[in-house]
């Protein structure tokens, strides 16, 4: 048993997030999107839809990371996930996996007052693209009014985060593992087969459930490398089904959770490096 305190007395919390990951990413890498490269544009056309039906026929709210660039070429589609309930976080504006240097601050605050814009409402989570993150990222995040980045891989639980030396009690870190409940690596990298994905995530929902309860699902509804397409959208269909068959799991967002989170950290951890 735990001693952790999740939302409504949950015994275990899952988070699902959906990564947009459209048209944004080829751009970034100065790909024209035809052909090969045009399977963003399957998360605008096909992915996207395809995980509102599913989310709203499971009545679970989801965090969909967007890009800015993805929002101007989108504006109607963010607006319809906004209005379905579910929190739009940023995922930088084409995707950069790299170090920006010292134009990171402008490009972070480009895509908030973007997806401000479109949807109406500021986003308070961050994900990185790829992982990447810098020694500007947090202060920046913060200044913009965020209150928690779900990029790190160092952690089984949530966090308070460190900046500029200080722990803070109003910003959280999110971690995700990004390798057995991320369908990228597995798919991409591990070249598996959707029955392995799904046995991968239950894996994971088994033992997370009955340890610290803390579970951080990461999604892209792309094709490609990613689980837009119908076969491997069921293995996601098929996760929430399960996770839902189990009363003390909570489904919340991101933002809910980190919300939590800062209300009483004492509840839940210890402050830590
Ligand atoms: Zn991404």
């Amino acid at each position: 048993m735990n001693g952790f305190s999740w939302p409504g007395g949950a015994r275990a919390v899952v988070c699902v997030t959906i990564h947009m990951d459209g048209p944004a990413v080829e751009a970034g890498l100065g790909l024209a999107p035809l052909g090969i490269n045009s399977c963003g544009r399957y998360s605008a056309r096909r992915g996207v839809p395809r995980y509102l039906d599913m989310l709203a026929r499971h009545g679970i709210p989801a965090t969909f990371f967007m890009c800015g660039y993805d929002a101007e070429l989108y504006p109607e589609l963010m607006r319809e996930v906004h209005a379905a309930g579910h929190e739009i976080a940023a995922h930088g504006y084409q995707h950069e996996g790299w170090d920006p240097g010292d134009g990171e601050p402008a490009l972070l605050e480009k895509t908030h007052n973007i997806l401000a814009d479109v949807v109406g409402e500021a986003p308070v989570g961050w994900c990185s693209p790829s992982g990447r993150k810098s020694f500007r990222t947090l202060p920046t995040l913060k200044r913009l009014g965020y209150r928690y980045d779900a990029s790190e891989k160092d952690d089984d639980l949530p966090y308070l985060a460190t900046i500029d030396g200080q722990v803070q009690d109003d910003f959280v870190i999110l971690p995700n593992n990004t390798v057995s409940l991320d369908d990228v690596p597995l798919y991409r990298q591990g070249q598996a087969l959707p029955s392995e994905v799904l046995q991968s995530f239950l894996d994971e929902l088994e033992v997370l459930r009955q340890g610290d309860g803390y579970i951080h699902l990461a999604v892209h509804p792309k094709a490609s490398w990613g689980s837009g397409v119908p076969a491997r959208a069921r293995v996601v269909d098929r996760f929430l089904e399960e996770a839902a068959r189990h009363p003390d799991i909570r489904f919340v967002t991101l933002r809910d959770l980190a919300d939590h989170c800062l209300a009483s950290p004492g509840s839940w951890r210890e402050p830590r490096q």
